[in-house]
């Protein structure tokens, strides 16, 4: 037996990653189960996950900082994000935490020859966008609608500015909006004009958010940019995860990520 496996979050009905791990399972064949938690408090995390004999988890808003303090060793570039969305248990108490967000975004793009990138936001999901690309040494502007949060950036190195205050001085190859803009309203991530000037020398524009046109990507679409939604990365950051749940146990079978994904994506 593989393991029982699940994602925590509040709110979590809506958590499409039980649907896809477990077809993934079942497609591969491997006796894993996968459920969804709902959590009040992110401090009952790491009890929850024991107590519920998990073999690995995935973790969503608003407890990826919990989830980053509450395991026992952090690896990759979750180090450097402060934030996990997957945990694993090795040697039946060694809690080990990821970040798959990062990879899963920049599996999306590393084809693209990206020399330079601009992120609308500065959120959980722009850091692992930023810290990513980092590690890629593709230089990075951030830019959000408020100060706070883009301190975090300013002391990774980032070149930062509140949006009503960024006057573009170049153009970017990519535009990525890790804001919820467009979610659920109809609202650009930013001054429309502004966005019209950097679509007019931009060649690709990014939505984390997946399966719909938002007004983002719509305007982007107008200037020709070559435009992608969330959904692929939505589905890499699972089979990377996937992934960590069985390779310690099954690496015998052929586990590439693009397999897994597309598995995935046959149900999504
Ligand atoms: P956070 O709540 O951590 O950050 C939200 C960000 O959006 C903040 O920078 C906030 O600005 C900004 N924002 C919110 N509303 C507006 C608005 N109306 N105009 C401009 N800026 C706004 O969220 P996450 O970073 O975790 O997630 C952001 C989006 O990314 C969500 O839609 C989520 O679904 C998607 N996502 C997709 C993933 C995928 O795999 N495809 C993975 C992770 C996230 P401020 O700092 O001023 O509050």
């Amino acid at each position: 037996m593989l393991g029982f496996f699940a994602v925590y979050g509040n709110p979590i009905t809506h958590s499409k990653s039980p649907f896809l791990h477990n077809y993934a399972f079942t497609k591969l064949g491997l006796s894993g189960y996968y459920s969804r938690i709902l959590l009040d408090k992110g401090a009952n995390l790491r009890q929850n996950f024991l107590s519920n004999g998990l073999s690995g988890a995935n973790i969503t808003l608003p407890f990826k900082e919990e989830a980053f303090n509450q395991c026992d060793e952090v690896r990759g570039v979750a180090q450097n994000i402060g934030a996990c969305n997957t945990w694993v248990l090795e040697d039946k108490n060694h809690l080990v935490g990821y970040n798959t967000d990062a990879q899963g975004f920049y599996e999306c793009i590393k084809e693209y020859k990206i020399k330079n990138a601009l992120i609308i936001g500065a959120g959980g999901s722009a850091k692992a966008v930023a810290m990513i690309l980092q590690s890629h040494n593709i230089p990075t502007t951030l830019i959000n609608r408020s100060v706070q949060n883009l301190s975090f950036f300013a002391h990774k190195g980032f070149e930062c500015y509140v949006s009503s205050e960024f006057k573009p001085t170049c153009s970017y190859d990519i535009l990525i909006n890790t804001t919820s803009a467009g979610l659920n309203d109809n609202l650009l991530p930013c001054d429309e004009s502004q966005l019209k000037e950097l679509c007019s020398c931009g060649k690709y524009a990014f939505d984390l958010i997946y399966g719909k046109c938002t007004p983002f990507l719509a305007l982007a679409q107008s200037f020709h940019l070559s435009c992608s939604d969330g959904k692929e990365m939505l589905i890499n950051q699972a089979a990377l995860s996937f992934e960590l749940f069985c390779k310690q146990k099954y690496n015998k079978y052929n586990l590439e990520i693009q397999r897994i994904a597309s598995f995935m994506n046959e149900i999504l």
